[in-house]
């Protein structure tokens, strides 16, 4: 950001969900300190605004003469805070009541309550973050196995910015050479070699098309790797599932077509968290409920990452069609019942009693590559960074169809430019009030 905005007016709201034994409460902006030293009294008598930045003091809060709870506050001036403006952290004790009454005290004193996700957008306006960093901030906070932390951390520390701005870098220098030729448009000059620009516009679409791609995997790690298990009737799908949660959690019975719906439980499987789909068995019913069953069975096998297909017996017709870019396992269940000759690169199970299960899953999260996640490589999650790229890639194979058309350096220069703004509404340099409220009002209040 070139023009860091700091806010004019002073926020609060408690950044801790309640139920814990310390909770803590935020305020900040331009009096954040003032109101805090109004209804604070530190142990040894001195009041914030004579304290230094990364400080805490000990003392109480309370209302005139009414104590309301011990408290540690930590300061913190600006611009050396979250949001670049003065702010106090309250930790008092987690009771939802003195949580509340710290947030009174301080909007009696002249704070407001802040709306979800304000302090965040208070440090991405005053240049302490980008934009795709803020999301990240709401990805930490939901992430939920070791991939998924890592994807939002490398976007948190700014690995992910970092690489687009060198993009975005290369774009800015071609757009200046074309718009420079304009400058001269009356002369005829071709400052820019047209193969060169090609080419540079191939290699930056390569990168483009590269995080395009990471998005399958970043997203699927965020949301979770949806993984459906399909099988005929009465194959095992639900034991299959209760013996990988080990609990009864899908209905087992002697009964063709007991699972009406689809059944879906989260596993995690060496740090990444898989969406377990167990789905009603596919097969012909005139029975309204199980044909609605069925559908859903459809709809989450397409969304489905990975196709756990299950056989009781052997066959050589597949149970549904698989996506392209679906991975599919196919099991043989009920092992127990004999030595069974299966097909090459068939995994033989008993849900019932365990045996080829554990290598099952290790085949499942085998599945998923994961090794650029985990080594901080720049991996798309975000679904509005995803539609900026394609977008962007877009505009950019117009500007590469015009040079090679040898259609104007304006025509050009001008799809050059989409793709610039295309980038740069990811980060934040190009942004509107709209993009903004949408994305910090998914935000928790107090972050
Ligand atoms: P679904 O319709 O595919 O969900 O099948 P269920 O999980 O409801 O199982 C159908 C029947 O097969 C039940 O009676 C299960 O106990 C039995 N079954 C499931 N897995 C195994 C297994 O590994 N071995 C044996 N012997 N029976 C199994």
């Amino acid at each position: 950001m070139k023009f860091p905005i700091l806010a004019n007016d002073t926020i609060v709201a408690p950044a801790t969900p309640s139920g814990g034994a310390i909770a803590v409460v935020r305020i900040e902006g331009p009096r954040a300190i003032e109101i805090a030293d109004a209804f604070f009294t530190a142990d040894k008598g001195t009041p914030l605004a004579e304290m230094k930045g990364y400080t805490l003091s000990h003392g109480v809060v309370g209302d005139r003469d009414r104590r309301i709870d011990d408290v540690v506050v930590a300061l913190f001036r600006s611009p050396a805070s979250y949001t670049g403006g003065d702010m106090v952290e309250i930790s008092c004790h987690g009771s939802a009541y003195i949580v509340s009454e710290i947030v009174r005290l301080a909007i009696d004193n002249g704070a407001r309550s802040a709306t979800p996700g304000e302090f965040t957008k208070r440090a991405f306006l005053a240049g302490k973050i980008d934009l795709s960093q803020a999301e990240a901030v709401a990805d930490v906070i939901a992430a939920d196995s070791k991939a998924s932390l890592s994807l939002a951390d490398t976007q948190l520390r700014g690995g992910y910015s970092a690489s687009l701005a060198s993009l975005r870098g290369e774009l800015l220098r071609l757009a200046a050479l074309l718009e420079l030729e304009l400058d001269f448009s009356e002369e005829d000059v071709e400052f820019a070699n047209r193969g060169e620009l090609i080419e540079l516009l191939e290699r930056i679409d390569g990168e483009m098309a590269h995080l395009t791609h990471s998005f399958a995997t970043g997203n699927a790690i965020k949301k979770g790797v949806g993984v459906a298990i399909v099988g005929k009737p009465n194959v095992g799908k639900s034991t299959l599932l209760n013996r990988i949660l080990g609990e009864d959690r899908a209905m087992v019975s002697e009964l063709a077509g007991t699972t009406r719906d689809t059944v879906e439980e989260c596993i995690t499987i060496d740090g990444v968290l898989f969406r377990l789909i167990d789905t009603a068995g596919l097969h012909n019913t005139d029975d309204r409920l199980e044909n609605m069953g069925i559908e859903r069975t459809l709809k989450a096998l397409q969304s489905a990452q990975v196709v756990v297909e299950l056989f009781d017996s052997p066959s050589s017709e597949d149970i549904v069609e698989i996506g392209n870019e679906q991975r599919v396992i196919r099991v043989m269940n009920k092992c127990d019942r004999g030595e069974r000759d299966l097909p090459e690169g068939w995994i033989g199970i008993s849900a019932k009693y365990g045996d080829g299960v554990e290598h099952l899953l290790q085949t499942i999260r085998g599945s998923v590559d994961t090794e650029a996640v985990m080594s901080g490589e720049t991996v798309v999650s975000n679904s509005r960074h995803y539609a900026a790229l394609c977008e962007g890639r877009e505009a950019l194979s117009r500007a590469r169809e015009g040079l090679e058309m040898s259609l104007s350096s304006e025509l050009v220069s001008m799809d050059v430019r989409v793709v610039l703004d295309s980038i740069g509404t990811i980060t934040g340099e190009v942004t509107s009030s709209d993009i903004l409220a949408e994305i910090f009002s998914k935000f928790c209040i107090g972050k």
